[in-house]
């Protein structure tokens, strides 16, 4: 016998599944602890390291980007290893994490989204938020999508930060373009794209946006596009008035957007215009999108204080050739791992994976991020949240039923991958790989050239 679980000769041994900010703060919280040894194994099913900060933060927010460097130095940790490449369902099972470690974090985050459940939906031309910000980051999965820029009017649904990115990205210039570690693919599209009308729809008022302030204000700074927004649309009614008095962001947005409506059309090509109180009912058209009704909101304040919205039976028409639902992810569930499907997320009692909603706790299983509490909140949000994760880890060490000492030992996990022949990349690996993007970026003035496929990725480093 090595010794118990957590001291020296028989570190505690942890996986941590998904290689995005919410696991790495998680095995930030880990090291940083000093009561447990452990020993910590991330997992992730893509080569590359970092989840939404390389495949979700907007090209043109590089700063955001920097973040990684924190990252960087928790991986650097000897007591840390990188599996890129291993997907949990392909190279290895949820059972094989049950026989190899004495404790596992889910990081997976929320990869798909909502549907808005309208006719029309599943026409050509209506497509998730989602699915074109990993087509223009890059991601592999979403390389091959094929984006209808030939279209002069666009839709995005939702005024939260992944429409403000969404709609930015749809707005700028090549030139601003250009300068962003954008996918080389799309790039090259949007050069060529012929979008000059977006449409924003938000179904409640100016007052309940969910994007924050700098982004708004980004949208009054492009080189290419004006902002439309009618004046009277931002004359409130007394509850949302009054809901600003300790909302110092909807404060904020509502100065930026009466800056905008003043200022409005100085006869840039493009024009992104706000709708408020409008909420899509159908998407029309025989293949494609060709246009998209809507009907006419009316807010309501509730009890709790939350002010909703319900339509009063007037509609209207917009001609629109693709139209992005950016309503908000939605976690997938993972083989194996229990799946609280109305909320989307892995039910969980802080951070503690449960079998049902509110049901019993799943003993050794953990879960952090956006597939923990739903999909909200800025980068920096997933710190505390792994945190509470970790506080529970460390509490639940002194009853864990740990993995066998032979299983526990370092080496064989690896041995058990290259069994399965799995091509793993390592974190030195993915040195190779950025060092490769940061090198074809010089070379242009941008920040990388990024690998947009799995095969390229695991050539490029010889594996
Ligand atoms: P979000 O902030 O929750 O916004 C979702 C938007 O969709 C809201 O305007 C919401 O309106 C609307 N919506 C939801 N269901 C709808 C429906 N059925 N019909 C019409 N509209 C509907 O989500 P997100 O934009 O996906 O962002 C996710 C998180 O990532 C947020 O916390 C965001 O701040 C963060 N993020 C941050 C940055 C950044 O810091 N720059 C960038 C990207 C994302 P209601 O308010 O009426 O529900």
């Amino acid at each position: 016998m090595a010794g118990k679980p957590g001291s020296s000769s028989r570190p505690l041994r942890v996986a941590i599944v998904g290689a995005g900010p919410s696991g790495f703060y998680a095995a930030g919280a880990l090291l940083q602890q000093k009561e447990i040894h452990v020993s910590i194994d991330i997992f992730d099913r893509l080569p590359t390291p970092y989840g939404l900060v390389r495949y979700g933060v907007a090209p043109d927010h590089q700063k955001i980007k920097s973040v990684t460097k924190v990252y960087e130095r928790t991986v650097r940790d000897s007591r840390v290893r990188y599996f890129g490449n291993v997907g949990l369902g392909e190279e290895i099972v949820h059972a094989d994490l049950k026989n190899y470690y004495d404790q596992i974090i889910y990081a997976t985050g929320a990869s798909s989204d909502k549907q808005l459940n309208i006719p029309g939906e599943e026409l050509a031309g209506s497509f998730s938020a989602t699915e074109f910000v990993a087509w223009y980051n890059g991601h592999p999965d979403f390389a091959d999508r094929d984006f209808d820029l030939s279209v002069e009017s666009v839709a995005i649904i939702g005024v939260g930060n992944v429409a403000m990115d969404v709609t930015r990205i749809l707005a700028k210039s090549y030139a601003e373009l250009a300068e962003t570690d954008i996918a080389d693919y799309a790039l090259e599209k949007l050069r060529d794209s012929r979008v000059k009308r977006i449409h924003v729809l938000a179904r409640r008022g100016p007052a309940q946006a969910k994007f924050t302030n700098p982004e708004i204000k980004e949208l009054g700074e492009l080189a290419e596009a004006d902002v439309i927004i009618n004046p009277i649309d931002l004359i409130l009614d007394e509850v949302s008035q009054a809901s600003l008095e300790s909302d110092r962001t909807a404060t904020r947005n509502l100065e930026t957007m009466q800056e905008l409506a003043e200022r409005g059309a100085t006869g840039k090509p493009k024009q992104i215009h706000f709708h408020f109180l409008r909420s899509p009912v159908e998407l029309c058209g025989d293949r494609a999108v060709k246009s998209m009704r809507m009907e006419v909101n009316e807010l309501h304040p509730t009890e709790s204080g939350y002010i909703t919205c319900d339509g009063i039976g007037r509609f209207e028409t917009l001609d629109v050739g693709l139209v992005f639902r950016s309503i908000g992810y939605r976690s997938v569930p993972i083989p194996g791992v229990p799946f609280y499907d109305k909320w989307g997320i892995i039910p969980n009692e802080k951070g503690r994976v449960t079998a049902t909603h509110k049901g019993e706790v799943v003993p050794g299983e953990y879960v952090v991020g956006w597939a923990k509490r739903g999909p909200t909140g800025v980068i920096g949000t997933n710190k505390p949240d792994s945190v509470e994760t970790v506080a529970a880890m460390m509490e639940d060490v002194k009853n864990l039923t740990p993995v066998t000492d032979a299983n526990a030992a370092p080496g064989a996990i690896v041995a058990l991958l290259k069994e399965r022949g799995a091509d793993y990349f390592t974190f030195e690996d993915w040195l190779k790989l950025e060092a490769i993007e940061d090198e074809r970026g010089k070379a242009q003035g941008r920040p990388r050239v990024k690998f947009t496929s799995e095969a390229e990725m695991l050539a490029a480093v010889q594996k």
